[in-house]
């Protein structure tokens, strides 16, 4: 079958190849990929920027949706033809304190499919059944390959940081991820205030068209001013970073109100340097968040089910999985949102 692959570390290193289809073992289940997300990830894995393991030659992506076409030995409680989608989780080690506590997103030990194990930019993907999910109904294969950075909004948000209705929340950073975390934050009852740059002109109206109260272009409006004059000048009850770039860290850090919450979601890709000690004189409560976890996957599939979060309106292009250099070409030009690749039956 036809795969990108990622062959080798270093710039670039990724072409279309042809791959032996993989065998489901014990446990395991073979899925058709029907739709597959590009993540801000794989364009780190290009450029060899990323801090978590990678393993080439490696079939590349790790965001999909698709249909069980084949089950391996000792598989229970699955079925050919069922529509799934799937964690990325392929290996934890099971001993650490985070993995024997259920956080097994942070074990150190972690080693992602799309990363080190076989991903989905491919016809087939194989994984580890107690990692697969079943699609609601009402879900399709497009809108279901948006699970996965749902998962980890649903992670960020709902579960290491909280919020009660009413509170003012701030988002920097409109992208794919941003833009998620918004309807969270609506469906959790915040008044939510999402901030851009005037590149950010589209994804802004994006924001508006999906329940944002405010979106502010920060090269236009002075987003302090804002939150302030929201708030009788205290700040923002809680800040959402989601732009991954030291300017957006800055101003959320500056956003949140004394003794608020600020959630660290994006990521950077290098070191920069914030007034660190903003967080002792705020008295802030600040997370990172990393990745996502069963329980959130759970409620992920949940919210897209009674439709409290829409990730189809994200999906900007559709690409066939043999134009994956267009489509990470629009990526990096940050045109539209959420891009898909979708592999052709007669490319294989
Ligand atoms: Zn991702
Ligand atoms: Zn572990």
């Amino acid at each position: 079958m036809k795969a990108i692959v990622k062959y080798a570390l270093g710039e670039g290193n990724i072409e279309l190849r042809d791959v032996p289809e993989s065998v489901p073992g014990p446990h395991q289940v073979k899925i058709e990929v029907k739709a597959a997300g590009v993540c801000g990830s794989d364009i780190h894995i290009y450029h060899s920027d990323i801090k978590l393991a990678l393993r080439p030659p490696v079939v590349m992506g790790h965001e999909f949706a698709g249909v069980i076409a084949e089950i391996g030995p000792q598989v229970t409680g699955f079925q050919v033809g069922e529509r799934v989608t799937s964690e990325t989780a392929a290996y934890v080690c099971g001993k650490c304190l985070s993995c024997r506590a259920g956080n097994y997103n942070t074990c150190a030990e972690k080693k992602l499919t799309g990363y080190v194990y076989d991903g989905c930019f491919a016809r087939y993907c194989v994984v580890d059944a107690k990692r697969v999910h079943r699609l609601p109904e009402n879900v399709d294969f497009i809108a279901g390959a948006l699970t996965e950075p749902l998962a980890c909004c649903v992670h960020a948000v709902l579960e290491l940081t909280t919020i009660s209705a009413g509170d003012v929340v701030a988002i920097t950073g409109p992208g794919p991820i941003g833009l998620l975390c918004l309807q969270l934050v609506k469906a959790a009852g915040g008044y939510a205030i999402v901030c851009g740059t005037s590149q950010d002109t589209e994804r802004l109206k994006v924001a508006r068209s999906l329940g944002a109260d405010l979106a502010v272009d920060v090269r236009q409006q002075d987003a302090l001013e804002v939150v302030q004059g929201l708030t009788d000048g205290e700040g923002a009850d809680v800040v959402l970073e989601c732009s991954g770039v030291p300017a957006g860290a800055r101003l959320a850090l500056n956003l949140v109100r004394r003794r608020g919450q600020y959630t660290q979601v994006g990521l950077f890709g290098r070191p920069f340097e914030i007034d660190f000690e903003l967080i002792a004189y705020r008295e802030l409560r600040v997370t990172g968040s990393l990745g996502q976890k069963w329980t959130a996957w759970r409620r992920a599939l949940a919210l897209m089910e009674r439709g409290l979060v829409n990730t189809r309106p994200l999906v900007s292009h559709i690409f066939p999985l043999t134009e994956w250099r267009e489509a990470f070409r629009a990526f990096e030009e940050k045109k539209g949102l959420k891009i898909i690749l979708q592999p052709d039956e007669s490319a294989d």
